[in-house]
């Protein structure tokens, strides 16, 4: 019946299923079909014809043959033989019953006895075939079938109420086929299948049977003794239909099955029920239907029931679920956090002998090393480098993810941070021949609060990889305001490289990918870089974008809250003196020369721009501006020969010039004289700022008007100590000497400051609060990078643990204080050009090959300004480094000054004792001890004649009298002269 293999899903599928199926058939069904349905056309028209007897007969036939072709099915397919048995017996009763009525033998009760036989055959049938084929048995799918089948029984038995009047025994003429049907719909809705075309066949005919049966009751045919015409017709048709649904029904084939909605068909049912209950309440209808109905809307009880249990059952599964699925989640978590606790543990255990291997890698690269040997330590200084800076993205990375990076919120200089990043990687780009620019939009506020160093660090990266990526053209770095909220900020860093692929990006946020195989080995990198910058960003609520194209450049972006606030000295940023000034910008690239115009502009100056130096020298409307920069790489004539030509001008010989080149770019000590500053790409805006104020107010001149310095460079030192008094000393002398100084308290901000920025030197205090010398010089060398400062020790104790203590640590030389100027002098000396590259400048003027000590004349390595003898008339104390001394000795309380006056009092008499006693260690001894105080004090004189003194007695000669009385004279004129001066 239902569930055959053939289930057609269109009508054309079912069409020619049933047209195969039929050419199947033995020629003896399909005669027997053939021969009934000629046999109902005839019983139809012999009907027509007034001949009703004859036309009974003939439709009774036509059943007959029904009831043949199911047995002949029951014969020749083994399959469901029981229950299709039963479907023969059902139509052959039927037939019988038919027979007898018409010829009316028996009586009512055996034709309605026979009927219900007949129906109860066909039930017992289609139960047989439905068990036959059902795979599961459940209590849902019982009560399923229950409502279906009773609620079509209910809508039946209330349809043929009104036939009531027949009597009951007449009613269940009726009511059996009724019962097929419902029977049939059961089955169909046990079987869980969309109905076949043999299931529609058997359930057209049993339609038709019971419509026939109607028909009959409700004429009261049986009050005649049989059925009218048009019930005999409608029983022939509707048993030969069912002939050939039985025909037709195959077991199902395994694996295909169509599924039936598996709510829809009880549900309407239901609602039939519940309708035939309703109109119950407002007429009276059969006690069938009413039970019928009853059932139905039971069984649906149960079903709710049922349902309700399940959902009960899945909401519990639901929640386990979730227990089950928090746990494992919080596991996840905690061992989350325990391998980011792992990691973080290792990385600083891996950490200590690192730094141990790349300082001691840097100590063995200062010791002679022949070239093999240096190559090999040098790679393992490289690799030294690399493996700490994949140590350090794994630790940020493992802290980010455990969620144990906590930004910080401070205020910071928003075109500082943007510059700092810069300046970190111009060694590298200008080694790329690459230019770092950083375009800050006018309207962004000047200080911002958010975290610096994580900004930064996400700049490092971004502007790090463009750099790498690119091999010449432009890097720049933009920040501008962005829509949002206020405060949002959107900083893009644009390169001119390689580009990405379309079909890599995805990959390139991922940690550990790079964009090919490759680029490891061309490019070096880990693969964190953008995992690292990405997580950071989202921590502050952005989101880091890129946009690219292969062979034109990419530009990686993100925008980010940074809320403005005041800056802290608004000096700083629109420096007064500035207001109304005006300069001439010379520079060819289109971008920086727009940068730097709308820099100066910032600050209140008028600017006019030119391309090239031609421009400019053409032009004949420009006025003297008060100030020109110049670009050292121009087309056509250089920055250099640009300042030569704009110097002869009658009106520009005295403005001040400043030069913007890059690292690469190194210039001789003419080449530097017309200029007053010399700036470095990437110029930092702080450091344009101050030099274009010190320009434009004449702080700073043409290093050619500079005092020159003795080490025969102008240096940029560090000098990291606590005591105020000997850190304000040491900045004095150094400034003195032409070197650009900055000062720190502690050995942390050394460390701070040296990451910073480049400096050739740092005289570094041994014992300092926060980090001490030697531990700061251990991480500055640590560190490692392209720019190592040289590093000189600064102690009270001179002796030898002392010394190699601050080897140990890194350091390339060892002063005690209190020291003399010569003696700094000496030291950078000796050790900055070991260590110079080119960015530290000569100053013009001053010795190329700077003196060394222990020179044959220990003269030639005094200062220039200092004559080899005190000349008559020449003044005994050196104004400038007096005036330093008098300075610091006020700062001290007049410790300085006091000391000094008392060691010109007894020094000339320790000398005399010493040379009498014939001892010229204690000679030397005693004219070293007084040197060092006249030359900080400035008695240049006096501390020229004790070095002579000096280095006589260390080579074993003793002064003569006169040399003592000279001292002595020098000595009671110096004590006057600084007597005089402190009084006055
Ligand atoms: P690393 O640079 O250490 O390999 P990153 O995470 O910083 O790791 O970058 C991942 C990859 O993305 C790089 O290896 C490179 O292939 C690609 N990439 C990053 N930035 C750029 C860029 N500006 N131009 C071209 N490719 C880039």
């Amino acid at each position: 019946m239902t569930g055959t293999g053939q289930t057609g899903t269109g009508q054309t599928g079912t069409g020619a299923a049933g047209a195969d199926l039929l050419r199947r058939l033995p020629a003896g069904v399909r005669a027997a079909l053939a021969v009934g349905l000629l046999g109902v056309l005839a019983g139809a028209a012999v009907g027509l014809a007034g001949g009703e007897r004859a036309a009974t007969v003939v439709c009774l036939v036509v059943e007959l043959l029904a009831a043949a072709v199911v047995t002949a099915r029951v014969v020749i397919l083994p399959a469901e033989r029981g229950a299709w048995s039963a479907m023969a017996a059902a139509l052959l009763l039927h037939a019988v019953e038919e027979l007898l009525a018409a010829s009316s033998v028996g009586g009512i009760g055996l034709w309605v006895a026979l009927s219900a036989a007949s129906s109860a055959f066909a039930v017992v049938s289609v139960v047989a075939v439905v068990s036959a084929r059902l795979v599961t048995q459940t209590p849902v799918m019982w009560l399923e079938t229950t409502i279906a089948a009773s609620g079509l029984l209910a809508v039946g038995a209330m349809l043929v109420g009104p036939l009531g009047g027949a009597g009951w025994l007449v009613l269940v003429h009726v009511a059996g086929p009724l019962v097929v049907l419902a029977a049939l719909v059961g089955g169909l809705v046990a079987l869980a299948q969309r109905p076949t075309p043999a299931w529609w066949a058997i359930t057209v005919g049993f339609s038709l049977m019971t419509l026939s049966a109607a028909l009959t009751t409700a004429g009261s045919a049986w009050a005649e003794g049989g059925p009218g015409l048009a019930a005999d017709l409608l029983t022939g048709v509707g048993t030969l239909v069912v002939a050939a649904g039985a025909w037709w029904s195959r077991p199902r084939a395994t694996g295909v099955v169509a599924p039936l909605s598996n709510l829809g068909v009880p549900l309407v049912f239901l609602v039939a029920a519940l309708v035939v209950e309703l109109v119950d309440t407002m007429a009276e209808v059969p006690v069938l239907a009413e039970a019928a109905a009853f059932v139905a809307l039971t069984a649906g009880v149960g079903r709710l029931f049922l349902a309700v249990r399940s959902a009960q059952r899945v909401g519990r599964t639901e929640q386990a679920l979730n227990r089950t699925l928090r746990q494992a989640h919080e596991d996840a978590l905690a061992a989350a956090a325990a391998r980011t606790a792992f990691v973080a543990n290792m990385s600083h255990e891996i950490r200590t002998p690192m730094n141990a291997v790349i300082g001691m890698t840097g100590l063995l690269l200062d010791t002679d090393l022949d070239a093999e040997q240096r190559e090999y330590a040098q790679t393992v200084r490289l690799s030294g480098n690399l493996l700490l800076d994949l140590i350090n993205n794994v630790l940020d990375l493992s802290k980010i993810e455990a969620g144990g990076l906590d930004l910080e919120d401070h205020p910071f200089d928003l075109t500082a941070a943007v510059d700092d990043s810069l300046g970190l990687l111009a060694h590298a780009a200008s080694a790329r021949d690459v230019a770092l620019l950083a375009d800050v939009d006018p309207a962004c506020p000047a200080w911002v609060r958010g975290d610096v160093t994580r900004l930064r660090q996400v700049l490092v990266n971004l502007v790090g990889n463009a750099v790498k990526f690119t091999h010449s053209g432009d890097v720049v770095v933009r920040v501008a305001p962005a829509a949002g909220p206020p405060g949002a900020l959107r900083f893009a860093v644009t390169d001119q490289g390689i580009g990405i692929p379309r079909d890599r990006m995805d990959r390139l946020f991922r940690e550990f990918s790079q964009v090919d195989a490759s680029t490891t080995r061309r490019y070096g990198g880990t693969g964190l870089g953008l995992a690292i910058s990405r997580a950071i960003v989202e921590l502050m609520g952005g989101a880091l974008g890129v946009t690219s194209e292969v062979g034109v450049g990419s530009t990686f972006a993100f925008t980010v809250v940074l809320p403005p606030v005041p800056a802290p000295t608004p000096e700083s940023t629109a420096p007064a003196v500035l207001h109304g000034r005006t300069a001439v910008v010379v520079e060819d690239d289109p971008t920086n020369r727009r940068i730097l115009v709308s820099q100066l502009e910032r600050w209140g100056l008028t600017c006019r721009a030119f391309a090239s130096a031609e421009d400019l020298l053409d032009a004949t409307d420009v006025e003297r501006p008060d100030l020109v920069t110049l670009d050292m790489r121009l087309p056509g004539l250089s920055g250099v020969e640009a300042a030569t030509r704009v110097r002869e001008r009658p009106a520009w010989q005295d403005v001040p010039l400043v030069l913007l080149s890059s690292l690469n770019d190194v210039l001789t000590v003419q080449e530097r004289a017309p200029f007053a500053a010399l700036l470095t790409k990437p110029v930092r805006a702080a450091e344009l700022r101050r030099v274009v104020t010190d320009v434009v107010t004449g702080r700073r001149r043409e290093p050619s008007r500079a005092a020159p310095a003795r080490t025969g460079a102008r240096l940029r030192v560090l000098v990291a100590e606590d005591n105020a008094v000997n850190r304000t000393m040491a900045e004095r002398v150094l400034a003195a000497m032409g070197h650009d100084v900055e000062t720190v308290g502690d050995g942390g901000a050394a460390v701070a400051r040296t990451a910073e920025q480049d400096f050739d030197a740092v005289l570094m205090d041994i014992h300092m609060p926060v980090l001490d010398g030697l531990e700061a010089t251990r991480e500055i060398r640590a560190r490692g990078g392209a720019h190592q400062p040289v590093i000189v020790a600064l102690t009270a104790s001179a002796t030898a643990e002392d010394r190699q203590a601050s080897a140990a640590a890194g350091m390339d030389d060892f002063l005690t204080k209190p020291f003399r100027s010569q003696d700094l002098d000496h030291v950078l000396a000796r050790v900055v050009p070991q260590r110079s590259d080119a960015a530290v400048a000569p100053v013009p003027g001053a010795p190329t090959a700077p003196a060394t000590p222990g020179a044959a004349d220990p003269a030639a390595s005094a200062a220039p300004d200092v004559p080899a003898d005190p000349a008559e008339g020449a003044p005994v104390l050196d104004a400038d480094a007096f005036a330093l001394a008098c300075e610091v000795d006020a700062a001290s309380g007049g410790a300085l000054l006091g000391a000094f006056v008392a060691d010109c009092a007894t020094g000339a008499d320790r000398l005399d004792a010493a040379a009498a006693a014939g001892d010229p260690g204690e000679v030397a001894a005693v004219a070293h001890a007084w040197l060092g105080a006249c030359a900080t004090v400035g008695a240049t004189g006096l501390a020229d004649l004790l070095r002579r003194v000096e280095d006589a007695a260390r080579r074993g000669a003793l002064p003569g009298a006169d040399v003592l009385g000279a001292v002595r004279a020098e000595a009671t004129a110096v004590t006057a002269a600084v007597r005089a001066a402190v009084s006055a």
